[in-house]
C-alpha cells in the first residue's frame, strides 16, 4: 500500500494533472468554435472549472495534511507514554530486588548513605535494624528451594506491612534483610524491631509445594540487630550497618529469634 502521510501529496499532483487536463479539454472546445471569450487559447469556462478542481484539490490536500500531522502526533504521544513506562520498568529493575520486592543492597545504600547525611546535619534521629532469618539452612534443606524462596518473600511482605512508608528496606544479601527508620531513636526501633520479630514468628506460611502438604504451614523466625547514629556526628552508614550487624551477631549467639541493641547506639541500655 502506498504510505499513509504520501496521500496528501499523491491527492496534489492527481489535482493538478485533473486541471491541466480540464484546460486540454477548454483548450480543444474553443478550437471547435463553442465558446468565444477565451484566455492563453483556452475559454474562460474551463479556466473556471481548472481553478475550481485546483481549488477543491487543495482543500483536500490541506485537510489531509492536518488529519495526517494529527495521526503523527497522537503516535507521537503514545510513544511518549510507552517510553515513559520503560523508564519507570527499568528503574525498578535497576532498583528493587526481583525476589522479595524491597530495594536492592545499592539502591538501599544510597538511600541510607542520603537520610545518614540529612540525619547528622540536622541532628535528627535515625535506626538501622539488621535482620537475618533463623537456620533458614536447615529450611531450604527440609522444604527445598522453593518453599525457602516463598518463605522470603513472605518474610519481606510481613515486615514491610508492619513498617510506616517512610521507612526503608532493602535485601543486604541471601537471607538477609536492613532496615532504616527516619526520626526514630535506639528505644523505638527497639520496639519497632520486636514488633517485626512477633510478626514474623506468627506467620504460618502455606507453600505451593504440594509434595510438602503433611509438613505445611511452615514457620521460621528472625533474629535483629539495631543500632542507632550515636551522638557524636562523625557516624557514617558504613558505621551505623556495622553496629547492627555486631548486634545481629549477639541476638544469634543469645538464641536466635530475638532483638539485641548495638551498644554503642544512642539511648542503648
Ligand atoms: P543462622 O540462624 O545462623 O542465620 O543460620 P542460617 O542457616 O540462616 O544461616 P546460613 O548463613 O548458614 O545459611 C543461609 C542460607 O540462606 C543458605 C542459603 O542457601 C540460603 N539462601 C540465601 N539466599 C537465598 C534465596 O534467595 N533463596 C533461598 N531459598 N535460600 C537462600
Ligand atoms: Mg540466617
Ligand atoms: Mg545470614
Amino acid at each position: 500500500m502506498f504510505p499513509r502521510d504520501r496521500w496528501p501529496t499523491l491527492l496534489g499532483i492527481f489535482g493538478a494533472v485533473v486541471a491541466l487536463l480540464t484546460l486540454g479539454l477548454g483548450g480543444h472546445i474553443r478550437d471547435t468554435g463553442w465558446s468565444e471569450q477565451s484566455l492563453l487559447g483556452i475559454d474562460l469556462g474551463s479556466w473556471g472549472v481548472a481553478v475550481s478542481v485546483l481549488a477543491l484539490f487543495l482543500i483536500l490536500q490541506i485537510t489531509l495534511n492536518a488529519r495526517t500531522a494529527l495521526v503523527r502526533e497522537r503516535r507521537l504521544v503514545e510513544v511518549a507514554a510507552e517510553l515513559r513506562e520503560t523508564g519507570v520498568v527499568l528503574e525498578r529493575l535497576a532498583t528493587v530486588d526481583p525476589l522479595i520486592g524491597v530495594l536492592n543492597r545499592r539502591a538501599f545504600f544510597e538511600q541510607l548513605e542520603a537520610e545518614v547525611q540529612r540525619s547528622v546535619r540536622y541532628g535528627h534521629r535515625l535506626t538501622a535494624l539488621m535482620i537475618d532469618l533463623d537456620h533458614f539452612k536447615e529450611l531450604n534443606d527440609r522444604y527445598g528451594h522453593a518453599t525457602g524462596d516463598q518463605v522470603l518473600i513472605a518474610t519481606g511482605s510481613c515486615i514491610v506491612e508492619n513498617l510506616r512508608s517512610s521507612d526503608v528496606v532493602g535485601r543486604y544479601g541471601g537471607e538477609e534483610l536492613v532496615v532504616f527508620l527516619p526520626e526514630t531513636t535506639t528505644e523505638d526501633g527497639g520496639l519497632v524491631a520486636e514488633k517485626l520479630r512477633a510478626a514474623v514468628e506468627g506467620l504460618a506460611i502455606e507453600s505451593d509445594d504440594t509434595g510438602q502438604a503433611d509438613a505445611l504451614p511452615v514457620r521460621t523466625t528472625i533474629s535483629i540487630g539495631v543500632a542507632s547514629l550515636p551522638d557524636k556526628p562523625s557516624t557514617g552508614e558504613q558505621d551505623l550497618i556495622r553496629l547492627a550487624d555486631e548486634a545481629l551477631y549477639a541476638a544469634k549467639r543469645e538464641g536466635r529469634n530475638r532483638v539485641c541493641i548495638a551498644s554503642g547506639s544512642a539511648g542503648a541500655r
